[in-house]
């Protein structure tokens, strides 16, 4: 499929994609010429002169793809492809870098190479994640400025590897080599324990999105850093697809658990339990479940974990494995459908490690409270029902340990700053958030994370394209206007506008009577006849459409609103007031305590999509005060496996991340700008006077292209790079 020949002339030719493809002219005789293009297929095609011969920049490939000659998706899409078939899989546009996933080792990561790109300058050396790692190093030492770098992608595009490559750089040029940089560097073994799955699309999928912030000194060394992590996905502990598995934590404990340890906590293997089967599939191949656990306990060690809440927590985990194995069998109660529990060990374990009385756990699986009139009636369960329960109560087990063992790793890493006024801390945070989704069947997971996803657009086109274009016009620079997608409506309905979608299913979360139909009615009601909301197609449907910046998605609202509630039952809260495990208590004392002081005043639990908004807007906030770099991951095949290249698949992801027209606006715009003072103090080595002001400015500026507006001066990134070599050069 990939075979790609050198030598003689390249021309473009159309594809059945739409995107044209290239081919080298293999054979031209009078009237016709033979032609092989890039995936291997012969054209026999009538010499005429519509065919349009490749620029010389596209045969060979170009380092950033502002130089392509021939600047369109055909010209964009070769050049990946020509760079990936030699193993270069990094490209810029700019200072933004596109970053296809190799599926395979490359030894471009070795210390050797992060020396090499240590203090050097933007496109100084070819591409590399590293080279953007020093690029935020070096623009944070010398702005004095905290820098951000979005990672992006679909699941698989490798987002998550790209994090922890620029982390082992900054962990290099830190240069201390001491426990903090260990301790961060080892943080991440915990959270893919807990927080990573297989799926179909990645062996090591993560399935909660993290920002990690990492703190230097002036002089740029690491003090510590901070971790927030959003949204983990809890019913994948509880439920997986076909040829998925639960969060590796439990595969690997099962596999690498000392035989002692397992028989106190009376576990078997991955095999026999529910909640670990049903994807029918319980090993992952390449991965190493027994060495993976060894890492994540070495891990543990490093985080200063004791070895009693390392047990602690595996009770909790054998807890969860022994519930999904209990049975309910239907029954009758006084004429109402009820159920019992079958006894068995797996529900006397579980009432042993959850540190509960076996009967008073029976109650809460299988029986409801209700509040009638002042007095509380209990209401028995139908099996289905209780089944529900116990899953919830689990998924709300296993959600809360992961905020807990996240919040202990923000306890060993970050550091408060000291008390001096003068001590200088900078930061560099990188993220790395779940991609945007589009399956066949989305549901309110779907939403909250291309709402996210949404956010993130619009963040990359307010900085890439309104707010560069504003300034244009306030400086007075010549500029034509290019044109480009922008998401702000899709974010007004969902999210900005009054009695937004978000908003409605807040309100109809909290309104006790507030059904799944009540909530899509008023959607329909109040964003029906916009285009960005598209209402269910007839009054059975349970699906509404969103049109997002990567294409429209559609939702089934059935289950929206108990998603989002996220509430406990009492009955299970109750249950936890009387357990004696401290662990299980301490993860759950926000329910807990909200609970005793409910006699006072009703302190409301904040929905998801409440909890999962604020802490997006206080990423926003964050992510704004920084200077951004963007990394754009791209997924080249969906099958994981190296040197395929999957033309639809790649044209789609560059066309919804708006890789074209940035391409157009980074050639033709200034990324860099500096007022006139600044400019000069940092480049007035390279001027032999001491004059200020804009025409000295000129001066320095020996290359071409740049421009002068009212106060600043406008450069393109290769400015930069020259302007500050020849600034070493004369230091
Ligand atoms: P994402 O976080 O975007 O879902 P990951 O970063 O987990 O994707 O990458 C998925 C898989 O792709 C990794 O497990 C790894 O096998 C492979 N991969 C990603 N980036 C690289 C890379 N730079 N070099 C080698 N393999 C990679
Ligand atoms: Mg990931």
């Amino acid at each position: 499929m990939l075979v790609f020949q050198q030598g003689g002339d390249y021309v473009w030719v159309d594809c059945s994609d739409g995107v044209q493809i290239g081919a080298e002219v293999l054979l031209s005789d009078t009237g016709q010429l033979q032609l092989i293009d890039d995936e291997g297929k012969e054209h026999k095609i009538k010499k005429d002169n519509s065919l349009k011969p490749m620029h010389p920049t596209s045969v060979k490939g170009v380092d950033d793809m502002i130089r392509l000659g021939d600047l369109n998706e055909a010209g964009l899409l070769r050049n990946l492809l020509v760079r990936y078939k030699e193993g270069a899989i990094y490209t810029y546009t700019g200072s933004i870098l596109v970053a296809v996933n190799p599926y395979q080792l490359l030894p471009i990561y070795t210390p050797e190479q992060v020396e090499q790109y240590t203090d050097r300058r933007l496109g100084d050396l070819p591409p590399h994640v590293f080279a953007i790692a020093d690029s935020c190093f070096f623009n944070m030492r010398r702005n004095r400025k905290d820098q951000c770098c979005i990672i992006s992608g679909e699941s698989g595009a490798g987002k998550t590897e790209s994090t922890k490559l620029m982390l082992q750089f900054f962990a290099a040029v830190s240069r201390q080599r001491s426990w903090i940089e260990q301790q961060i560097l080892e943080a991440n073994p915990i959270l893919e324990a807990f927080g990573n799955a297989k799926t179909i699309r990645n062996d090591n999928s993560s399935r909660f999105g993290k920002y990690i912030d990492i703190h230097f000194t002036k002089n740029g060394a690491i003090e510590g850093a901070r971790i927030e992590q959003y949204l983990l996905e809890k019913s994948r502990v509880c439920r997986q697809a076909p040829q998925e598995r639960n969060y590796h934590i439990f595969y690997c404990m099962l596999m690498g658990m000392p035989l002692d340890q397992k028989k106190i906590l009376s576990l078997g293997n991955a095999a026999e339990y529910n909640f670990l089967t049903m994807g029918q599939c319980t090993t992952c191949e390449g991965r190493d479940d027994i060495k993976e656990y060894a890492s994540f306990r070495s891990a543990m060690k490093i985080l200063t974990f004791t070895e009693n809440e390392t047990w602690e927590i595996n009770k909790l985990l054998a807890a969860i494995l022994h519930l999904g194995n209990v049975d309910f069998e239907e029954t009758i109660m006084i004429n109402l459908e009820a159920c019992d529990i079958l006894t068995s060990t797996h529900f006397k374990m579980a009432a042993q490690l959850l540190e509960v009385v076996p009967n008073a756990l029976d109650v809460s699986l299988t029986q409801r409270s209700l509040m009638t009139n002042r007095e509380s009636v209990s209401k028995p369960l139908t099996s289905a029902q209780a089944v529900d329960g116990r899953d919830a109560f689990v998924k709300a087990i296993y959600g809360r340990l992961f905020v807990w063992i996240v919040e202990k790793i923000n306890i060993a890493i970050y550091k408060p700053p000291p008390d001096d006024p003068k001590h200088v801390r900078l930061s560099i945070g990188l993220l790395d958030i779940f991609g945007f989704e589009n399956f066949k069947n989305n549901s309110f997971e779907q939403l909250c994370i291309n709402f996210a996803n949404e956010q993130l657009q619009q963040f990359f086109v307010k900085h890439v394209f309104k707010l560069e274009q504003q300034e244009y016009a306030r400086e007075d620079i010549i500029w034509k206007n290019i044109e480009f997608n922008d998401n702000q409506r899709t974010l007004d309905v969902l999210a900005v506008k009054p009695l937004n979608v978000l908003a409605l299913i807040d309100e109809e979360s909290l309104f006790p009577k507030g059904t799944d139909a009540t909530m899509l009615n008023k959607m329909n009601q109040l964003h029906g006849k916009g285009d960005i909301y598209m209402p269910p197609k007839n009054n059975h449907d349970t699906q509404f459409g969103i049109w997002h910046f990567a294409g429209v998605v559609y939702y089934d609202s059935k289950g929206f609103l108990e998603k989002n509630r996220d509430a406990l039952s009492s009955d299970v809260i109750q249950l936890m007031q009387t357990s004696s495990n401290k662990l299980l208590k301490q993860i759950f004392h926000n329910e807990l305590s909200t609970t005793e002081t409910k006699t006072k005043s009703k302190k409301r639990v904040p929905t998801l999509s409440g909890q999962f908004r604020q802490s997006l807007d206080s990423l926003m906030k964050t992510l704004t005060a920084c200077q951004p770099f963007f990394i754009r991951c791209i997924k080249p095949n969906d099958f994981k496996k190296p040197m395929l290249f999957d033309r639809e698949l790649c044209i789609r992801q560059l066309r919804y991340s708006g890789m074209m027209e940035t391409i157009r606006i980074r050639k033709a715009g200034y990324p860099i700008r500096h007022t006139f003072d600044e400019f000069l103090e940092r480049y007035r080595v390279l001027l032999k006077s001491k004059q200020r002001g804009k025409d000295i400015c000129e001066n320095v500026l020996t290359e071409e292209d740049w421009k002068i507006g009212k106060t600043k001066v406008f450069l393109k990134d290769f400015h930069d790079t020259v302007l500050e070599l020849a600034r070493d050069k004369a230091l």
